[in-house]
């Protein structure tokens, strides 16, 4: 047309476009995500503009977004009714990459501080459109201002060199369309079942109705961004079994929303169902997806947490994590390692309070998910986590009825002031444990020691070694290092052999024994048992023991 008037786009644009096409995101796919995006930014603006200037001309009738395939034609469009462009405004905004209009008008607002909740603005970085030359061939923008009196303007580019902009004369609606002629080689785009995947996929929670091909294909709630007063048992069930794709319901819900240090809005549950920690395959693996203002970042945001907390699941939302962030870049970067020690503190914190608050539900959930926790432990390499997960375990203890679990933290306090350690001892069962030498001792002197049974629970309690500044410790290794007076029989001790005798014993174990042992002591205190054999350290052989005769 005659009346079209060609531009170029700057050379910072250009190289910035090549960039964007070919390689700022991982995924083609997300250019849907983009646009969705940009028009519900739209139809935010209108509203703002609405509020702020109390005019009722601006028909309210219609907030929604279209979404139509051609996969004749191969053209995917999507149309918003929203604020639209001027022409001056679809020069500046789509001609210029890296400038957000969205930006700016966020700027704007602040300073009329006419809008409150700007937050609901998703675009900022002002290089999302452009993700549409990832797929086009070319891209036609139709646009009208909401502006009264504005013409409608036609914006068109091949993403190359340049684009051009002319007046159109048809009646053409208030908002924006946008057309994307699609290459060859992503014809999938104009697929309508595809399309609706991917909306479903990032844009389920965007607020602005979205409909494609005239159906609706949006209607969850963001329950994350909503007040946890005003959300029901049975809706928390329903976006529970969204988001996890499980038919069980949560046994612990946590909503969580902090505005500093970060921005952070977060729903973590816990499942009822019972998780195998050696489930290795994918789903199994991380259970939190991450958004920004609505819009999915990541749907399994591995980052997010550590290793140990794959159980959870849920929505992690943060303002301040651009959209265009790519997997890479997720990865190490400072705001989601901000994001992972608040969000583990938090949950840590959260389950403590719950083991207070229902005793019995937290035992239950205990059983199922105590693997979790130990594998914490132990591969943490900070004392302080370490700690922090240790809070959350239970133990039988010799004070208690078998199977009435306590914590580190009920131990520490009832412990006598003499006292200056945890014991604790492994054994094959509670009649075991409460029958050994080792125990024999320690009892004698009245404290409290924890009983466990599993092998690797000795790993974790070595591995952990401390809780709130007192030393773990075996029973084993505790009668090992209390042997000042070993081999010395005390004068006029009756009830043992004569120092003569006991040296000859001992001599003739040691004899015995060979090299099989590294030392035999000869001391009085066992009550009960003739004697014990120790070992320096868990699963040392038994070269490495020690035989400790009792008399
Ligand atoms: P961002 O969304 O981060 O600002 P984009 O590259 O996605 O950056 O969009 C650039 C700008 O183009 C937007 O800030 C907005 O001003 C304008 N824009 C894009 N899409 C639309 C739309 N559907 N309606 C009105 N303005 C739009
Ligand atoms: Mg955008």
């Amino acid at each position: 047309s005659t009346r079209a008037e060609k531009h170029h786009f700057q050379a910072e644009t250009q190289q910035l476009l090549h960039i964007v096409a070919k390689s700022l995101y991982s995924d083609k796919e997300i250019f849907i995500r983009e646009l969705i995006s940009n028009a519900n930014d739209a139809l935010e603006k209108l509203r703002y503009m609405q509020l702020a200037s109390g005019d009722q001309s601006i028909a309210d009738d219609k907030r929604e977004i279209y979404i139509t395939v051609d996969d004749i034609n191969n053209t995917l469009t999507i149309k918003d009714t929203g604020i639209g462009m001027t022409k001056s405004e679809a020069i500046d905004n789509l001609g210029t990459i890296a400038r957000s209009g969205s930006r700016l008008f966020l700027e704007e607002l602040k300073k009329d501080k006419a809008a409150t909740d700007e937050g609901k603005i998703i675009g900022q970085f002002g290089v999302g459109f452009y993700s549409t030359f990832m797929v086009s061939k070319s891209v036609d923008v139709i646009t009208r201002s909401y502006k009264a009196g504005e013409p409608a303007y036609r914006w068109t580019s091949d993403g190359s060199g340049s684009y051009e902009i002319e007046p159109l004369v048809d009646e053409v609606e208030r908002g924006t369309a946008i057309r994307c002629y699609l290459r060859d080689d992503c014809a999938e785009f104009s697929k309508e079942e595809t399309i609706k995947q991917i909306v479903k996929k990032y844009s389920n929670f965007v607020s602005a109705p979205i409909y494609i091909n005239d159906v609706r294909v949006n209607n969850l709630r963001a329950l994350w961004m909503e007040d946890s007063k005003s959300i029901s048992e049975d809706e928390h069930t329903e976006f529970y079994r969204f988001v996890t794709g499980q038919y069980d319901k949560p046994r612990y819900t946590l909503q969580y929303k902090i505005d500093v240090p970060i921005n952070l809005r977060a729903l973590i549950y816990v499942p009822q169902y019972k998780p195998n920690i050696f489930d290795v395959t994918q789903e199994a693996d991380v259970g939190v997806a991450l958004y920004s203002r609505k819009v999915l970042i990541q749907a399994k945001a591995n980052q997010l947490l550590p290793r140990w907390l794959r159980f959870v699941k849920g929505v992690v939302d943060s303002e301040d994590v651009p959209l265009n962030l790519s997997r890479e870049l997720l990865q190490d970067s400072n705001l989601i390692r901000k994001i992972r020690l608040l969000l583990t503190q938090r949950i840590t914190r959260f389950l403590q309070e719950q083991a207070k608050k229902d005793k019995p539900k937290y035992q239950e959930f205990y059983e199922d998910y105590k693997l979790f926790f130990k594998e914490g432990i132990v591969r943490t390499a900070d004392q302080g986590e370490k700690e922090d997960i240790a809070k959350l375990l239970r133990f039988d203890s010799s004070r208690e009825e078998h199977g009435n679990l306590i914590s580190l933290d009920e131990y520490i306090e009832r412990m006598t002031p003499e006292q200056k350690h945890v014991y604790y001892l492994a054994g094959p069962s509670r009649e075991l444990c409460e029958n050994s030498p080792y125990y024999e001792a320690i009892k004698q002197k009245g404290y409290e020691v924890l009983f466990v049974y599993e092998s690797h629970d000795e790993v974790l309690l070595m591995q952990l070694a401390e809780f709130d500044k007192k030393k773990l410790k075996s029973v084993e290794s505790e009668l090992e290092t209390d042997t000042k007076k070993d081999d010395t029989i005390l004068e006029g001790d009756t009830r043992s052999l004569s120092q003569d005798e006991a040296n000859t014993l001992k001599q003739w174990l040691l004899k015995q024994f060979g090299d099989k042992i590294k030392n035999v002591k000869i001391n009085t205190k066992l009550d009960q048992h003739p004697c014990i054999i120790t070992t320096n350290e868990m699963g040392a052989l038994i070269d490495n023991a020690l035989v400790t005769a009792g008399l």
